[in-house]
């Protein structure tokens, strides 16, 4: 084996509070995981720099980011996040921070595509080569894989910010998203059940009726994407998703919704991520594997 072969995949899931870092052989295998908080983009940069230097030489970097984030090639920020309010973050160039740092090839993602490709591979997916990863928590987000290939677009899918149908007699609460009030966000993020109920989903009664609305809407999510993309999978993860019970109740939705006439309808699946706290970190490497 030559030295280029014993180098390692470097991967990065930066998020709006913490960075996992980890280094791999193969996006299989972790070989070593640090996590660092989401400082400045100075501090946290280096310290992350710091970290991969002590662990070998790289042979390439992903980075599964928090966004919003340029993805397209051919533009001179690639690889940025792009104008996101989190302050000092704005313009930060993360992929040519550490491609002048460590001289490898970078490959660069949102988190939830890596995530969703990470799921699609080695995860609940396994097999599936079209997938939809969300995450239902402080935001609701979502990656897409189509035909093994994760969909960039304009920019990216932004999946939270749909908007859906509101069950007869929910017209009392406006929604909390500050650019759509009641989109998908504004209605079933963890943020919004707090506004609209006083409490996180898991800590209301089974037989309150946020449970069944809460199902509805992300119901119609899933309904969406199957119809829309012929994703066979969903993946639901995030904090909200813990709630007991949560994800029969969007199946069930989701089937009412279909009606049973979508083709395909016997390959859909929602299901909970196969790779638990893991799916962004392992897409990462996915990322670095295919740049390198
Ligand atoms: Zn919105």
């Amino acid at each position: 084996m030559n030295t280029a072969d014993m180098a390692l995949l470097g991967a990065i899931e930066a998020g709006g509070t913490k960075f996992v870092l980890a280094v791999g052989s193969s996006s299989s295998e972790i070989l070593a995981r640090h996590v660092i908080p989401t400082l400045t983009p100075d501090a946290t940069l280096a310290a992350a720099a710091e970290w991969f230097a002590a662990q070998g030489k790289l042979r390439a970097l992903g980075i599964a980011s928090f966004g919003p984030v340029e993805l397209d090639r051919a533009s001179p920020q690639w690889g940025h996040i792009t104008n996101t309010p989190k302050p000092g973050w704005a313009n930060c160039d993360l992929a040519g921070y550490f491609a002048d740092r460590f001289g490898v090839a970078v490959g660069f993602d949102t988190d939830v595509n890596g995530a969703a490709l990470a799921e699609s591979r080695h995860g609940a997916g396994k097999g599936a080569s079209s997938l939809a990863y969300v995450t239902v928590g402080t935001g609701i987000g979502g990656g897409l894989v189509l035909d093994n290939t994760p969909v960039h677009g304009a920019a990216h899918p932004e999946l939270g910010h749909i908007y859906v149908r509101r069950p007869t007699g929910d017209s009392g609460f406006a929604g909390i998203c500050p650019h759509h009030g009641d989109c998908l966000e504004g209605l079933a993020s963890g943020p919004a059940i707090k506004a609209r109920w006083g409490a996180s989903l898991s800590e209301l009664p089974a037989d309150h009726e946020a449970h069944g609305m809460v199902a509805y809407y992300l119901g119609q999510l899933c309904h969406s994407l199957f119809a829309m993309t012929a994703a066979e999978v969903a993946v639901l993860g995030g904090g909200v998703m813990k709630t007991p019970g949560l994800i029969e109740r969007i199946r069930e939705c989701s089937a009412e919704l279909g009606a049973g006439y979508l083709p395909g309808t016997a390959r859909h699946r929602i299901v909970a991520p196969g790779l638990g706290e893991d799916s962004g970190i392992t897409g990462a490497l996915m990322l670095a594997e295919d740049a390198g």
